[in-house]
């Protein structure tokens, strides 16, 4: 008789809880997003992956040497790296070039394994999450915009002047 009455009050408490959470909730003020209205205000989370981009600077150069790497590691063959041999202007050898940096935004699954396995920094993830359209083949895309090379290495840093000899003491 007394697990009974127990039961029964725990089954109010319960019901009580459960009843405040909705109550509280009803009286709550309500937040809706205008989508797609809001656009141009939303702000998304720095780490977000949306879309896998190659930024490029003013001079239309990019980071990425075709090494390949990103695209060994990508579990779903995504990535697709076409290279070509090039004339170094400065060693007069050939060179591996990025010719077409190839990306099927329909098989990637976000992973982020090509990003944190580039050495380079050449790729990254974008906020750019607005993917419909009518032709899955426009999910295929190049990454590397036409005419764009890769950056040239930073000029050394001069080497500082050894300190000039103390002469020497006479006796
Ligand atoms: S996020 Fe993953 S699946 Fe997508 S391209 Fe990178 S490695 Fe491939
Ligand atoms: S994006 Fe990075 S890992 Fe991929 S080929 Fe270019 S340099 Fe190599």
């Amino acid at each position: 008789m007394k697990k009974y009455i127990t039961d029964i009050a725990l089954g109010l408490w319960r019901l009580f809880q459960g009843m405040y959470i909705t109550m509280l909730n009803f009286v709550r003020p309500k937040f809706t997003e205008q989508y797609p209205e809001n656009r141009g205000e939303k702000e998304y989370f720095d780490r977000f992956r949306a879309l896998l981009v190659m930024p490029h600077d003013e001079r239309n150069h990019h980071k990425c040497t075709a090494c390949g790497i990103c695209q060994t590691n990508c579990p779903n063959g995504t990535i697709e790296v076409v290279s070509r041999m090039e004339a170094d202007e400065a060693t007069g050898r050939d060179k591996k070039t990025l010719d077409r940096y190839m990306y099927d935004l329909g098989s990637c699954t976000f992973c982020g394994l090509c990003t944190h396995s580039c050495p380079f920094g050449a790729i990254r993830w974008s906020n750019e999450f607005e993917h419909s359209l009518f032709t899955r083949s426009k999910l295929h895309m190049q990454l590397n915009r036409p005419g764009s090379s890769l950056a040239p290495k930073p000029a050394p840093a001069p080497v500082p002047a050894a300190p000039a000899a103390e002469p020497a003491k006479k006796e």
